[in-house]
């Protein structure tokens, strides 16, 4: 009988904890708090400045992120900030260049696959340093010996000279991006059921603006 109500304690207990938590959103609806949250950024009407508040109680036991995001280390493109989003929505994988090799794969195809994000996003910027070094026909430097060889991968089908060579490329390393998580193992799965959705976005410093690149 003690056990039974042991049992009984602790279904109610993981049933409350599960459901203390939003309930994750479709991958449209999670798109589309993307965009508005940026929007709210762009017109200097954010929301997510408590963080404190934010997290206290509901994120200490478990995460609950809505979309996982595969952005640039550059200081100038946090995606919490760029999206108005607070602890705990977004599952962020940071390095120069928005490239995705092993480590960064392992870590969306987590986000994916454990944490069910309904959301992948690729998420480029304006004058990447690393795409234009990638692209300025100089010596690659040796700090970036293991990101320009993935950045000239996703390049060789791109229009790379004159005027929008820079645009062009790293717009290019987004869609590159895109496909490599598209034909993940564990990610192609969960394409095909609708259960996620993968995007590319560039992000604009000059304005601050999102766009939506590729689906
Ligand atoms: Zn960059």
């Amino acid at each position: 009988m003690r056990h039974i109500v042991f049992i009984v304690f602790a279904a109610l207990c993981c049933f409350t904890k599960s459901h203390a938590l939003t309930p994750l959103p479709s991958p449209d609806e999670a798109l589309q708090m993307l965009v508005d949250g940026n929007d709210r950024f762009v017109k200097g009407q954010v929301h997510h400045l408590s963080y404190l508040s934010d997290a206290k109680d509901k994120l200490l036991e478990k995460q609950n992120p809505f979309a996982a995001i595969v952005g640039c280390s550059d200081s100038r493109v946090p995606p919490e900030l760029v999206f108005d989003r607070g602890l705990g929505e977004l599952f962020v994988v940071r390095d120069a260049g928005n490239v995705i090799g092993p480590i960064e794969m392992d870590s969306i195809e987590f986000a994916a696959a454990a944490l069910k994000v309904p959301l992948i996003v690729v998420l480029g910027h304006q004058n990447c340093g690393a795409v234009k070094a990638t692209i300025s026909g100089k010596e690659i430097p040796p700090e970036l010996s293991n990101i320009a060889p993935l950045i000239e991968d996703a390049l060789k089908t791109c229009d790379t000279v004159g005027k929008n060579a820079l645009v062009n490329a790293i717009r290019c390393n987004v869609k590159e991006g895109v496909t490599t998580l598209k034909n993940s193992p564990t990610i192609r799965p969960l394409l095909e059921q609708k259960k996620v959705k993968v995007v590319g976005a560039y992000y604009e410093i000059a304005t601050g603006k999102v766009t939506i690149i590729s689906k």
